[in-house]
């Protein structure tokens, strides 16, 4: 069945030439670049004709910047210098960081409060993790210039489902700064169902399970027609492959018993050394972890399967528990999965797969390579968007937003302007009005969360209406828009209707949440749903009476004289009974009482309404009023 098909306004493709579009997985350890050839997705070679490039960028001497295995090489010997995991980093604060993750470089934030993107300081100065992976999308630019022959018209690249809209923002600057056009940032598990053309049948729910380098990321995905909507997402950004490498390291430290601690070369040694055994442990039955300490002196071990699948269960089961969590949260049982997608090296490992068969009752897809299946399907989704896809051929795919974005009301409210899981790029419009008699500005604070209150969400933004004209409380329309494009980016816009007065902001938060955090706000929501409505309702009711309060303080104050003396007592009394009940928590009796007090004040407005009108028509001749 076909897919959605929409044409993206302003990307008409000229009918015969062929526009040069590729695919990038921008990985936290490898990264990838893939283009169409001869109908097939590819991924390109270095001249060496390795595909992945390490995701490793060296601040060398005289200002040489390495990129990749020549970078990596100098991890134990440069390691100030010599960035690697940078994708951490991106959109990311200092307050963001892991502590263990401080002592690796010398951090710091340009504004000094701790707040905004931070950068880290190097023998080239304080650099910014949206610069080293500008270096990275640079080589693979050119390598990919290179092999096509031709400048590149513009990129996918690939983002993890819960990069929320700083790490959004962060990796489309790095590809600014690299000199990429980007033609949509897509979401790494939706790229991986579009490689195994998932994408070509209609429905279904399928499990991405992503073991990388240093991150596992677990999605469901629901396609319907061309959208792909990511259910639950769940994971552990630190856990993958390195940690099956320390496993095998510690392993080998134990059984040689050396007598002193490594040396950083020396620890880097032994990973390598590891790393390469546990890869050829995925092909073999025994490999060796084999270091060579210099001096002519070395050492080594040799590791079976099963004693590797003995030192690393706990590693794997770590990934099923986090499957299992993710099937909970999309309220799905095993057997509603239709397929389970590998992605990422580590799944390489036979165990996970394993694993994964024994969970499922049946074997993951795997008939595509585990490292390219993100970079692959990216470059399929260029190619649609450059407009090189046959007529009938082209679709195009839909991503939805993972959190719901609104705005601050009155009483410390979110109300939700764009839902979460709507379909993206969307533009949705609210209408708001004034608080106050006269108010001439309003402040419009974004915020993202399924939260009730404002104190539960992220604030995102803030800025101001300015030159409302003056108007009774409740008359002033403003509307609000919300607008989120195909990246996932928002901007939002707030409009006075019936003067035209405009504000708006593209939302460029300084930081973004933290790892894991949309999972753990999502969460936090479902077991907070009923908390959250009583706070709702206690909210409004406050707004509302402190509304009649205030009005009735202003009444008082101008027309105490239409009231008996008694009558204005009890008024007066009634009001300040209000007042503290708003200060209590019982939203029922706040609600009760605010009703109360606006019947026993009714008769009151009704007499200060004569007498305004008995003053306009004050000297006026009947003429004049008709
Ligand atoms: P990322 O998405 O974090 O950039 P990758 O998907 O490239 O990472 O995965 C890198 C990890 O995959 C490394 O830990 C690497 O050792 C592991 N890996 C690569 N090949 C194999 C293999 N044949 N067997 C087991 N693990 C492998
Ligand atoms: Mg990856």
């Amino acid at each position: 069945m076909a897919l959605l098909q929409i044409s993206e306004p302003g990307e008409s493709p000229e009918p015969h030439t062929r526009r040069l579009a590729v695919g990038i997985d921008l990985g936290t350890t490898n990264s990838l670049v893939a283009t169409i050839r001869n109908a097939v997705p590819e991924c390109l070679p270095d001249e060496a004709g390795r595909t992945m490039l390490p995701s490793a960028v060296r601040y060398a001497e005289q200002g040489i910047v390495d990129v990749g295995h020549l970078a990596l090489a100098h991890r134990g010997d440069d390691a100030l210098n010599t960035i690697t995991s940078v994708k951490r980093f991106m959109g990311r604060s200092i307050a963001d960081v892991r502590e263990e993750t401080k002592a690796r470089y010398q951090f710091t934030t340009p504004s000094g409060d701790g707040k905004g993107q931070l950068k880290i300081t190097t023998r080239r100065g304080a650099i910014s993790p949206i610069e080293v992976s500008a270096e990275i999308l640079k080589t693979l630019k050119a390598r990919a210039e290179e092999s096509l022959g031709g400048e590149l018209y513009g990129a996918v690249i690939t983002v993890p489902a819960y990069f929320d809209d700083a790490q959004r923002q962060a990796t489309k600057d790095a590809a600014q700064l690299a000199g990429l056009h980007v033609l949509r940032l897509l979401n790494e598990p939706t790229a991986a169902a579009v490689a195994y053309g998932l994408d070509q049948k209609a429905e279904g729910t399928y499990l991405i399970y992503d073991l990388g380098g240093g991150t596992f990321d677990v999605s469901i995905l629901r396609l319907t027609r061309g959208v792909f909507e990511v259910l639950a997402t769940a994971g552990d950004t630190h856990l993958g492959g390195d940690d099956f490498d320390e496993a095998l390291a510690k392993h080998a430290f134990e059984t040689w018993q050396l007598a002193r601690a490594l040396s950083p070369a020396g620890q880097a040694n032994l990973l390598a050394a590891s790393r390469a055994a546990k890869e050829a442990l995925s092909d073999n039955e025994t490999a060796t972890i084999k270091v060579n300490w210099g001096c002519g002196f070395d050492s080594s071990v040799d590791v079976s399967r099963e004693r590797f699948y003995e030192l690393t269960r706990p590693l794997v089961d770590r990934t099923i528990s986090a499957v299992k969590k993710t099937l909970r949260d999309a309220k799905l049982k095993v057997g509603d999965i239709d397929g389970v997608v590998l992605v990422g090296g580590a799944t390489r490992t036979p165990q996970v797969r394993a694993a994964l068969e024994a969970h499922f009752g049946k074997p993951a897809l795997a008939t595509m390579n585990p490292d390219e299946v993100v970079a692959l399907g990216a470059a399929i989704q260029a190619d649609q968007l450059a407009g090189n896809a046959k007529q009938g051929e082209q679709h195009l795919l839909l991503d939805v937003i993972p959190l719901s974005l609104g705005i601050e009301t009155m009483g410390n409210l979110v109300e939700k302007i764009v839902s979460r899981n709507s379909t993206i790029p969307i533009a949705k419009a609210q209408e708001f009005t004034t608080f106050k008699d006269g108010q001439t500005a309003m402040a419009v604070h974004v915020v993202q969360g399924e939260r009730e209150l404002v104190s539960d969400c992220r604030s995102l933004a803030r800025f101001e209406l300015r030159g409302i004209p003056p108007m009774v409380a409740g008359a002033a329309r403003i509307r609000v828009t919300f607008q989120v494009d195909a990246d996932g980016l928002l901007s939002v816009s707030a409009t006075e209707v019936t003067s035209g007065a405009r504000a708006e902001v593209a939302v460029k938060p300084s930081y973004g949440l933290a790892d894991g955090e949309i999972a753990t706000m999502l969460q936090v929501a479902y077991t907070h749903a009923s908390a959250d409505m009583q706070a709702r309702a206690l909210a409004e009711a406050r707004v509302d009476a402190s509304a009649l309060v205030q009005a009735l303080g202003i009444a008082l104050d101008e027309d105490r004289a239409l009231l008996s003396e008694s009558e204005a007592v009890a008024l007066t009394s009634q009001v300040a009974f209000l007042k503290q009940l708003a200060e209590g928590t019982d939203h029922r009796a706040i609600a009760r009482a605010t009703e109360d007090l606006n019947r026993a004040s009714t008769d009151f407005a009704g007499r200060r309404m004569d007498k305004a009108v008995n003053k306009a028509l004050a000297g006026k001749n009947i003429a004049s009023i008709a």
